[in-house]
């Protein structure tokens, strides 16, 4: 980049930055209409079975025959369990809920495990609530103008029109909104609006009547609604979630801590009043329950208490489907002596689909760095990208990913336009990868502080 820095150019790069995050480059599960995955699509590479199971899961959630659910993303780090599961959020519709937690998080925020998963459930069950409501200002309002009498020409029209519009296009803003409402103009009515005052007049309301503006040839579409019915004809659908419910009818938290993201403790009785308040409204066939994803990474990390937690809250009638991950082989359970597999304890797996991610292939890795240059908009060498793959083999996906972008700056100091060989050799020798890292500490314990641990004694990765 030229060096003529600005603010602006500034402020650019720094969005740019943050687009390019780790799975940026995943735009869904890349299946196809019978849900087989296709080799490459949307951002995702091969792990063909797993991506398959997923479609399946994300089909049976779409159709709301999953709720209260879960299952487990098992397999060696950097096999795509996040990736997949990012996959399967961009695929869900937009107000479906998604949330995304390490299972670390829960032990750090202000509040007992208990409660953070509980938040963290109810962040995930949407209520699509539906409503008829009146006109308010800032609106869209859908509205016969006959424009004859407006003097906007001959033709009379159907006009959608926001508040903000009608200020420039009439000028009447708000006053218009409020005649609106004053005067219960109908669907199928035809108004006139005195331009100055903002005053509507109706002209009449008949069937007949619009038909003539039809049969005039005009682009009319009268909306036409029942006698006597008011002008609440919009029905307006929005979703929200049960915590945002909750912080929202909690007299301690109120409304501008879900800007904060500090809702401290909820009481357990605001919640009994929203879960009724929605079960009648479900009743009354106003609200729907849309149960969304709760993504637990890292669930190893969670200790019995937790698991015995989810084990109940998986039964509730409100629970998301849950999508648990973990890296672990068979490994001690937080909070117990006991060893399991995952470390998840085994009533707790008894309930569980597991799907299983495995190793990549040569070409699948080189495909996959392929894709995260082009995401991060760095130029490679066929050669650069052999070099890498090789990397990625003998070390890790993620190492091989991150020396893409230091790459890249390497290679710009040199002012060359592609990352080449030299500049993949000279990041891989400034960076460490796992394997090297602990090859240097074995050697060089002695000048480490806390040097006493047993290498063997490590974590399994
Ligand atoms: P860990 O167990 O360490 O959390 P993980 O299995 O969740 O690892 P990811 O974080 O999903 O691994 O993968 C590492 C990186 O590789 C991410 O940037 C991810 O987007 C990318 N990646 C992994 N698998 C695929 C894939 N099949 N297609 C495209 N990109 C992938």
């Amino acid at each position: 980049m030229a060096s003529t820095g600005t603010a602006t150019t500034g402020l650019r790069d720094i969005t740019k930055m943050e687009r390019i995050g780790a799975h940026s480059h995943i735009h869904g599960l890349g299946l196809d209409d019978s849900l087989e995955a296709r080799q490459s699509g949307q951002g995702m590479v091969g792990q063909v079975k797993a991506r398959r199971a997923a479609g399946v899961i994300l089909k049976m959630i779409q159709e709301g025959r999953i709720a209260g659910r879960a299952i487990l993303m098992a397999g060696a780090p950097g096999t795509g369990k996040t990736a997949i599961a990012m996959g399967m959020a961009q695929s869900l519709g937009s107000d479906v809920p998604f949330t995304m937690l390490a299972a670390s998080e829960i032990f750090s925020l202000e509040m007992s495990k208990t409660e953070a998963l509980t938040q963290a459930f109810r962040r995930s069950i949407g209520v699509r609530i539906k409503e008829e409501s009146e006109i308010i200002e800032g609106e869209v309002v859908e509205i016969q103008i006959d424009r004859s009498t407006t003097g906007l020409g001959q033709k009379s029209g159907k006009l959608t029109l926001k508040t903000t519009e009608m200020e420039t296009i009439y000028d009447l803003g708000a006053k218009m909104i409020e005649a609106l409402n004053k005067e219960k103009v109908m669907a199928g009515d035809v108004i006139t609006i005195d331009k100055a005052s903002g005053r509507i007049s109706k002209l009449g309301r008949s069937f007949t009547r619009a038909r003539d503006y039809d049969a005039m040839g005009s682009d009319t579409k009268f909306v036409q609604c029942p006698e006597g019915e008011l002008q609440k004809r919009k029905e307006v659908v929005h979703t929200v979630s049960l915590h945002e419910m909750d912080v929202i009818n909690s007299r301690s938290q109120g409304f501008l801590a879900l800007f904060s993201g500090d809702t401290g403790e909820i009481k357990s009785e605001v919640r009994d009043q929203i879960n009724i308040k929605v079960a009648e409204w479900r009743e009354e066939g106003k609200a729907e329950i849309v149960p969304g994803v709760l993504f637990i990474d890292e669930v190893h990390v969670l200790d019995i208490e937790c698991f015995s937690f989810l084990n109940r809250a998986l039964e509730d009638d409100l629970a998301p489907v849950v999508i648990m991950a973990s890296n672990r082989g068979i490994t001690r359970i937080r909070g117990t002596s006991y060893k399991s597999p995952h470390g998840l304890p085994v009533d707790l797996l008894d309930r569980l689909l597991i799907i299983s991610t495995t190793a990549y292939t040569e070409p699948e890795i080189k495909q996959i760095l392929g894709i995260r240059c082009e995401e991060e908009d760095v130029q490679m060498t066929e050669d650069a990208k052999d070099i890498l793959t090789r990397i990625g083999m003998e070390t890790s996906l993620r190492y091989a990913i991150h020396l893409i972008t230091a790459s890249s700056f390497v290679a710009k100091k040199r002012k060359a336009t592609a990352v080449d060989v030299t500049d993949i050799k000279r990041v891989y020798s400034l960076f460490l990868d796992e394997k090297r890292s602990v090859q240097m500490l074995k050697e060089y314990q002695g000048q480490y502080m806390y040097n006493d641990i047993d290498m063997d004694d490590r974590e399994p990765a």
